[in-house]
C-alpha cells in the first residue's frame, strides 16, 4: 500500500482501488496516522476494513509504537466504516458524532437494503457489501468545544467547527505545521461547506493558525493556498449574491447569473457517484441564508 508521508510523523492513506479507480467518496476518503513520542494516533478511517488494517499494522510496526486513539473528523459513513479495526483504543468525536451514529445505525435498520445506494448515496457493490456486516462502535470521549491530546510541543488540537456536518472537527498538530480538515476542506471538486457564517469562521480560525500542510477529507494534501484561494472564491460568492439580492434579479436567473464567480475547480470531474451538482447546491443554499437575512 502508498503511504503518502506529509511532514516527518505525519503519514496518509488514500483509499482508492487500483481496480476500480472511480472516483467516489469512498475512494477518495483521506485516513492519517501522527506518530507522537510514546503513541500512534489515527483520523477518520478508510471505508475499507483490509485498508485500515494494514495501515494501522504498517504503522504501528514502522514506529514501534501502539495505537492510542482514533480521532473522527465526523461521523459520516466515508470517515468511519471501518472503525471496528480502532475498537481497543480510545474513540473521540465531537458530542453530537454519538447521535450522527446513531442514525446511521437506525437508518441501517429501518431502510431496506435496496434502498441504501440512494440514501446512502453508494454506488460500489463492495461499500454496500462492508455496510451488510458493519459494526459501528460509539465515541467514548465526546468533545464539546476543543480537546488537547498529548503532551507539549507535541499536542493535538481537536476543535469543534460543525459546518460540512454538525458534528464537524479539525485537528491540528502544530509541532508540524499540519492540519487534518475534515470535510469542511475537499481537494476533489468541488467544496461542500456550511453556512457562510460558520464557513468563514472555519477559515478564520484555520488562517490564523500556523500550517504547512492540509490533509482534506477527500482528494490530495494541499498547501495553505488552497486554503486561501477557496475563501477568495467563497468571499466573492457571498457578495455577489448580496449584490443579486440587492438587485432584486429572480431567483433562477441569480443561480446562473453571470456575476457569479467562477470556481476555480470547476473543471475537475465531480463525484461521479450521485448525478448532483453539489456547487449548485451550495450557491442555492447561500442565496436562500441571505435571502432570509
Ligand atoms: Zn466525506
Amino acid at each position: 500500500m502508498e503511504y503518502n508521508q506529509v511532514s516527518e510523523n505525519v503519514f496518509v492513506i488514500f483509499s482508492s482501488r487500483a481496480s476500480n479507480p472511480l472516483k467516489t467518496a469512498a475512494q477518495t476518503a483521506t485516513s492519517t496516522c501522527i506518530a507522537l513520542p510514546d503513541q500512534l494516533i489515527f483520523i477518520d478511517c478508510s471505508p475499507y476494513p483490509d485498508l485500515s488494517s494494514k495501515f494501522r499494522e504498517d504503522m504501528e510496526q514502522k514506529f514501534d509504537r501502539k495505537t492510542t486513539h482514533l480521532l473522527l473528523t465526523h461521523s459520516h459513513w466515508d470517515h468511519i466504516l471501518s472503525m471496528e479495526v480502532f475498537n481497543d483504543v480510545d474513540i473521540v468525536s465531537s458530542e453530537t458524532g454519538v447521535n450522527e451514529i446513531n442514525n446511521t445505525l437506525n437508518a441501517l435498520n429501518i431502510i431496506e437494503e435496496d434502498k441504501w445506494p440512494t440514501i446512502f448515496l453508494i454506488e460500489e457493490q463492495e461499500i454496500l457489501d462492508i455496510f451488510k456486516t458493519i459494526k459501528l462502535s460509539l465515541p467514548n470521549i465526546l468533545v464539546k468545544n476543543e480537546l488537547i491530546i498529548g503532551k507539549e510541543p507535541y499536542e493535538l488540537i481537536f476543535r469543534v467547527l460543525g459546518g460540512h456536518s454538525i458534528d464537524s472537527a479539525s485537528i491540528y498538530f502544530p509541532h508540524e505545521k499540519v492540519l487534518c480538515a475534515g470535510d469542511n476542506l475537499i481537494e476533489c471538486f468541488p467544496q461542500l461547506p456550511g453556512t457562510p457564517s460558520e464557513t468563514f469562521d472555519i477559515y478564520n480560525y484555520w488562517e490564523s493558525l500556523d500550517i504547512e500542510k492540509i490533509v482534506p477529507g477527500h482528494g490530495n494534501i494541499v498547501g495553505k493556498d488552497f486554503l486561501v484561494k477557496i475563501k477568495l472564491y467563497f468571499e466573492k460568492l457571498y457578495s455577489t449574491l448580496q449584490d443579486l439580492i440587492k438587485q432584486k434579479i429572480p431567483r433562477k436567473s441569480a443561480f446562473t447569473h453571470p456575476s457569479l464567480p467562477k470556481y476555480f475547480a470547476e473543471s475537475q470531474p465531480n463525484w461521479s457517484e450521485i448525478d448532483m451538482n453539489w456547487l449548485d447546491m451550495t450557491i442555492k443554499s447561500w442565496y436562500r441564508y441571505l435571502k432570509r437575512k
